[in-house]
């Protein structure tokens, strides 16, 4: 029977992302394929605090090995901010999706309105966590360097991917393909380490 694993996120572009690159021989679970959780608080200091707790509490809740991901934009300019406060950077609460990024967007330019280009360094970061009901079983991490630009381009992606410039390609994140964001990206960079390392624990088991 194949390895059931609850990938505990509510974020479809981090869904559908992780999805795309979870090939393995397991049966991948949503939390909408589980019932009813409460929302994990995140109110870790560091993106591997919050990917340790939704991961352990989410495979207590469910019995289920469980993966998460903690992810974010830290912007050197702005002391590492928004960080583990990319999610709701603006303050809102209570809108859509597209209506969050874009407030987060509007929030971070206003925020960067007096610091030039040359000075707009950032990355993008992710931390993958997989626990079981009793422990952490696997932790990595990625990054993905860039900057910030003032307008956004592009409509793929999610989040802040239409203002994150990638100088090497010429291109926000938000104008590339899927497969190309998921090779070069923080989640891909995770996810290439932590695939063997699932591997091996699935092969003691
Ligand atoms: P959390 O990990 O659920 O706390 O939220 C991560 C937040 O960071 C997302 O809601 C996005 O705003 C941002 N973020 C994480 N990964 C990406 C990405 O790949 N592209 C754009 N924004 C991202």
């Amino acid at each position: 029977m194949k390895r059931q694993i609850l990938v505990a996120t509510t974020n479809p572009g981090k869904v559908k992302e992780l999805r795309a690159m979870l090939d393995e021989e397991i049966e991948w679970l949503g939390l909408s394929d589980v019932a009813a959780m409460p929302e994990v608080e995140e109110d870790g200091a560091t993106f591997a605090e919050n990917a340790r707790k939704k991961a352990t509490t989410y495979a207590q809740l469910s019995g289920l090995w469980t993966l998460s991901d903690d992810s974010g934009l830290v912007v050197d300019a702005l002391g590492g901010e928004p960080g583990v406060h990319s999610a709701r950077y603006s303050g809102a609460t209570g809108v859509d999706r597209p209506t969050l990024d874009r407030l987060n967007i509007e929030t971070l330019l206003k925020n960067l309105k007096e610091v030039p280009p040359e000075n707009r360094q950032a990355r993008f970061v992710c931390y993958l966590c997989l626990a079981s009901p009793e422990k952490v079983l696997v932790e990595t991490h990625g990054a993905f360097e860039g900057r910030i630009i003032d307008h956004a381009q592009g409509e793929q992606g999610f989040g802040y991917d239409p203002i994150f410039w990638v100088p090497q390609l010429q291109k926000t994140v938000a104008q590339l393909e899927s497969s190309q964001k998921n090779r070069l990206s923080h989640r891909g960079q995770a996810m290439t380490k932590f695939k063997p390392l699932l591997q091996d624990l699935l092969a003691q088991k």
